[in-house]
C-alpha cells in the first residue's frame, strides 16, 4: 500500500515539475490603492518590469514608472476617469509601443501614434517599443554627409551632418521653430523623413507649423507627433521617444531621418510634474536626479549607421528655450554637454533685424565641418573670422569719425556680411546660390551696393547668374565642388552683372 502510494506521488510531483509554468508571473492582477493626476500606486504587482504596459479596467493604458517595496508607481495614457482605489489592474508583459511604417508619413499624431488629423485611421503593420537601446560603436559610423538647413547662416558657418544632434538654443521668440521648420522645407526631394515632435505647445502653433508644412508640401515626407500642453504630462513625457521609436524605422532600413524635438525644456518640466506625482526625491531646480539621463538615452539614438547595418541615420534638432539668455541653467547645460554642437539665438539681435538671430560667437558645430560639401567649405573661407573682427572692431570704432581705409574697408565689408546672413522666413537656399552669395561677398564686390540694398542686389545678381550661367550653376549643384576657375567665372559674372 505504501510503495503504490508513494510511486502516484512521485509521479505527480513529476508531472508538476515537467508541466511547470511560470504562468502567474503573467496572470498577476493588481488593485489600485491611490489614483489622482494621472498616477496611480497599484499593490500586488510585485513582479511587474519598469517600463511595462499595464491595463487598468477601463480600459486605459499605463506605464510602470517606479518600483517600490509593495507597491508600483504607473503613469496613465488617458483619463484617470474612474480608476478608483480598488480598481483591478492588469499586466501584459510587454513595454509600450507605438505603431510604426511608411503610413504614418503625412500624418498628425498624438504621443501614442494615434491620429489626430481626423484623416481615419492609420492601418501600420509593424510596432517598435518607445524606449529601446542606441545602437552600440561597432554599428556606427563617423558623420561626413551634409544635412543642409538652406540657411545661409548655419550651413556656411555651423554646418550639420547626417546622424548629427544639433541643438537649437535661444529665449523664447527668438526663431527657434523657424529654423527646425525651414530645415524641414529643405530636405524637399531629398529622400529625408521629417519628424517633428511637438512638445508641451499651444495646439494652435502646432496646427499652424502643420499648415505650413502642407502649403510647402513638405508633408508629403513629414510625421507630426504633437503632446500639446494640455496633454497629460505622461504623454509629454513620451512624446520624443514615440517619434524617435518612428525615426528608427526609416534608419533601420537605411533611410535618413532627421528629428526635431520642440522643446526639450517643457519635455523636462513635464517629466519633472510626472516625478514629483511619483514622489522622487525633488533635486536641483526640484528637477529629479535622473533629468541628465532622461534626454541623454533620447538624443543618444540618433546616430549614422554602418553600411553592413543599412547605412541609415537620425539626425536631430533639439530646441531648447532658455530664460534671459541664461545658457548655464540646469537642464541647457546638460542638453549642451550631451548634443554635438549648438546654434544660439540671440533677442537682442532678434529685435535688431538680424534674422536669424545667430550669435556667431556662441554657436559651434563640433562634428559638422566633415560633412561640409567642398564647394561650401571654399566658399565660406574665413566668414567666421570676418564676422568676429567687424564686431571687434564695431564697437571700437562706435564713436570715432575718422577711419583709416583699411578700418572702413572691414566695417563696410562686415555690415555687408550681415546684411547677406539674413534670410526670410521659408526661403531656404539652394547650394549654388549660397556659394555666389559667398563669393561676391569675399571678394569684396559689394563694397560699392549701399547697405540697404544688398538683399535686392543678391536677388538680382542670383537671377542673373542663374540665367546666363546655367552650366556653372548646375556644376556646382551636382559635383558639390568650386574649383579656382570656377570662382573665376563667378566673378566675371559678378562683375558682369554689376556693368549693367
Ligand atoms: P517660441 O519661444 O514661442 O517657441 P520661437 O523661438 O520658436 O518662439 P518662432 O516661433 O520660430 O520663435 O519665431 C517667432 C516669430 O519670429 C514668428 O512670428 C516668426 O514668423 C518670426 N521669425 C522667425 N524667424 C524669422 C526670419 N528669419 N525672418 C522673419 N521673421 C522671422
Ligand atoms: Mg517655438
Amino acid at each position: 500500500m505504501g510503495n503504490i502510494c508513494a510511486e502516484e506521488i512521485l509521479s505527480v510531483l513529476k508531472n508538476e515539475i515537467e508541466h511547470y509554468e511560470d504562468k502567474s508571473q503573467m496572470q498577476e492582477v493588481g488593485t489600485v490603492i491611490r489614483a489622482g493626476d494621472g498616477i496611480a500606486t497599484v499593490y500586488g504587482l510585485s513582479r511587474a518590469m519598469y517600463g511595462e504596459l499595464v491595463v487598468f479596467e477601463t480600459g486605459v493604458e499605463g506605464i510602470v514608472q517606479s518600483l517600490e517595496e509593495k507597491t508600483v508607481g504607473v503613469v496613465l495614457l488617458g483619463s484617470d476617469h474612474g480608476i478608483i482605489e480598488g480598481s483591478k489592474v492588469n499586466r501584459t508583459g510587454e513595454r509600450a509601443c507605438v505603431g510604426v511604417g511608411e503610413e504614418m508619413i503625412g500624418r498628425v499624431v498624438d504621443a501614442l501614434g494615434n491620429p489626430i488629423d481626423g484623416k481615419g485611421k492609420i492601418k501600420t503593420t509593424e510596432k517598435r517599443p518607445i524606449e529601446n537601446p542606441a545602437p552600440g560603436v561597432v554599428e556606427r559610423k563617423s558623420v561626413s554627409e551634409p544635412m543642409s538647413t538652406g540657411i545661409l547662416a548655419i550651413d556656411s558657418m555651423f554646418p550639420i551632418g547626417r546622424g548629427q544632434r544639433e541643438l537649437i538654443i535661444g529665449d523664447r521668440q527668438t526663431g527657434k521653430t523657424s529654423i527646425a521648420v525651414d530645415t524641414i522645407l529643405n530636405q524637399k526631394g531629398k529622400d529625408v523623413v521629417c519628424i517633428y515632435v511637438a512638445i508641451g505647445q499651444k495646439s494652435s502653433t502646432v496646427a499652424q507649423i502643420v499648415n505650413t508644412l502642407s502649403k510647402h508640401g513638405a508633408m508629403d515626407y513629414s510625421i507630426i507627433v504633437a503632446a500639446s500642453a494640455s496633454e497629460l504630462a505622461p504623454l509629454q513625457y513620451i512624446a520624443p521617444y514615440a517619434g524617435t521609436a518612428m525615426a528608427e524605422y526609416f534608419m533601420y532600413r537605411g533611410k535618413d531621418v532627421l528629428i526635431v524635438y520642440d522643446d526639450l525644456s517643457k519635455h523636462a518640466v513635464a517629466y519633472r510634474a510626472m516625478s514629483l506625482l511619483l514622489k522622487r526625491p525633488p533635486g536641483r531646480e526640484a528637477y529629479p536626479g535622473d533629468v541628465f539621463y532622461l534626454h541623454s538615452r533620447l538624443l543618444e539614438r540618433s546616430s549614422r549607421l554602418d553600411e553592413a547595418h543599412g547605412g541609415g541615420s537620425i539626425t536631430a534638432l533639439p530646441i531648447i528655450e532658455t530664460l534671459a539668455g541664461d545658457v548655464s541653467a540646469y537642464i541647457p547645460t546638460n542638453v549642451i554637454s550631451i548634443t554635438d554642437g549648438q546654434i544660439f539665438l540671440e533677442s537682442e539681435l532678434f529685435f535688431s533685424g538680424i534674422r536669424p538671430a545667430v550669435n556667431v560667437g556662441l554657436s559651434v558645430s563640433r562634428v559638422g565641418g566633415a560633412a561640409q560639401t567642398k564647394a561650401m567649405k571654399k566658399a565660406s573661407g574665413n566668414l567666421r573670422i570676418d564676422l568676429a573682427q567687424y564686431r571687434e572692431m564695431e564697437v571700437f570704432t562706435q564713436f570715432s569719425s575718422d577711419l583709416d581705409a583699411s578700418t572702413k574697408e572691414l566695417l563696410d565689408h562686415g555690415s555687408r556680411l550681415i546684411e547677406l546672413l539674413k534670410q526670410p522666413l521659408n526661403q531656404p537656399m539652394s547650394l549654388h546660390a549660397m556659394v555666389i552669395s559667398l563669393c561676391a561677398a569675399n571678394h569684396k564686390l559689394m563694397l560699392d551696393v549701399p547697405l540697404k540694398e544688398i538683399k535686392t542686389f543678391q536677388r538680382n545678381m542670383l537671377a542673373y547668374m542663374e540665367k546666363e550661367y546655367h552650366a556653372l550653376v548646375q556644376k556646382i549643384e551636382q559635383e558639390k565642388i568650386l574649383t579656382d576657375e570656377m570662382i573665376e567665372e563667378i566673378i566675371s559674372g559678378i562683375k558682369e552683372f554689376k556693368s549693367r
